[in-house]
């Protein structure tokens, strides 16, 4: 199937009701597709029942729904089974789910491995295990040009390293994480790998398999999808050998009075009532996600990327962090100017319906990295076009004429 990118627009409800916004911001949030929409509102009218618990037809329903959800997440991860598919509030709950539930199996003497360039997400829960339990935490540094320094992989991915948790894509500087080779050195140890893939959702289906990871975290609302769902794939050996992180109803076997018995996964994994709704539109969006043309869409965003960079080359004042236009990289572009401060830079550009994120963006270890307290960032998705790049790059030549 082949799908115009300009066209992508008007399949999302807000851009189509909008069209002199320029929206830029969607490695913070994504727009959400109409069939993702469509599909929460036909299951919240016609088969809103709680699951796993009710044997009348509406919630036989609502089961039925939810668990066709997890067999679409599995296939567009493609996992061996959607049995290792575990329902959460997002990339941040499923990544604190490992840094609990596997870190629960970690104690000192073990070596977790990340890199500089997480998003806190990926960040703080490991320094909570260390406090917890003991282990140590090192750190992959990154390159002047914000990409994973894996020359330091053999000294840091040792016979200690029990995890190692990266991201595979930055939400600073949109540098791609070269996979297969942490997955190779930490294959070399018995190390388990954990993908953060948080910002590579946006750009097409995973597979978990091929890349050879052992824990994979992402969020709806950047995928198209609804906000408060996100999914955590493990490999089954690894997740039946994990203790739960949350305890509560639907994650049990059996309850006494002494002693509590649990669940397999994934339900293990799903105390509580789960975003079911949501997890229905995820699935609607990644059923949509797996029919599109990306090689199509990836030539689309690269040749938006590289226009984008280009313009802003010729900005005086302004650095651009991150690697070259070249280079292996998600259409994601932050930047400095001189004097400037983004959360200005942003104000002015939202003036011109220009929507961008300014700060830190939750990665302060890599803005310090790269010599930056803050920057601003614009972030292209399938539903960009010319149009958008040309009036940001207009927007910051007014910016420089208000502000500098
Ligand atoms: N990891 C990365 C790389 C991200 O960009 C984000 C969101 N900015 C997260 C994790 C956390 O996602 P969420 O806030 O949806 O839990």
């Amino acid at each position: 199937m082949s799908v115009e990118p300009a066209s992508l627009r008007d399949g999302f409800p807000l851009l189509a009701a909008t069209p002199e916004l320029h929206y830029l911001d969607s490695a913070a949030t994504s727009q959400m597709h109409c069939l993702a929409l469509d599909a929460v509102v036909r299951h919240e009218t016609t088969r809103r029942a709680n699951v796993s618990r009710g044997t009348y037809r509406l919630a036989e329903a609502a089961d039925l729904a939810y668990e066709q959800a997890r067999q679409t997440a599995a296939r567009f991860l493609n996992a061996s089974s959607a049995d290792e598919v575990i329902f959460t509030s997002g990339a941040t709950a499923s990544l604190n789910l490992v840094a609990h539930a596997f870190g629960a199996t970690l104690g000192r003497g073990d070596r977790v491995v990340i890199s500089v360039a997480e998003h806190h997400s990926n960040f703080v829960p490991w320094q909570m295990l260390r406090e917890r339990t003991g282990v140590e935490l090192a750190l992959i540094p990154v390159t002047a040009a914000g990409q994973l320094d894996l020359a330091r992989l053999p000294e840091l991915i040792d016979g200690r390293c029990r995890l190692v948790a990266v991201t595979q894509c930055s939400n600073v500087t949109g540098a791609w994480t070269d996979v297969a080779t942490v997955v190779a050195a930490a294959r070399k140890v018995g190390a388990r790998v954990l993908l953060d893939g948080a910002q590579a959702v946006q750009h097409g289906p995973q597979d978990v398999r091929a890349m050879g990871v052992d824990f994979y975290a992402f969020s709806g609302h950047k995928c198209f999808g609804p906000g408060g769902v996100g999914v955590l794939w493990g490999r089954g050996e690894l997740l039946a050998a994990m203790p739960p992180f949350l305890g509560g109803g639907g994650m049990i076997a059996a309850v006494t009075a002494e002693e509590t018995t649990w669940a397999a996964p994934p339900q293990r994994f799903e105390a509580g009532t789960p975003p079911i709704a949501q997890a229905v539109g995820l699935a609607a969006a990644l059923d949509w996600m797996m029919n599109l043309d990306w090689p199509q869409i990836h030539a689309g965003e690269a040749r938006l990327c590289e226009r984008l960079i280009e313009g802003l080359r010729r900005i005086p004042g302004l650095r651009l962090l991150g690697p070259e236009a070249s280079a292996r990289r998600a259409p994601i572009v932050s930047f400095e100017i001189a004097g400037l401060h983004p959360h200005d830079i942003c104000q002015v550009l939202d003036a011109r319906q220009l929507a961008l994120r300014g700060g830190h963006h939750c990665a302060q270890p890599l803005l310090a990295a790269l010599g930056a307290e803050a920057c601003t960032r614009a972030s292209i998705a399938l539903y960009n076009d010319e149009a958008d790049i040309a009036a940001l790059l207009d927007g910051l030549g007014f910016v420089l004429r208000e502000l500098a």
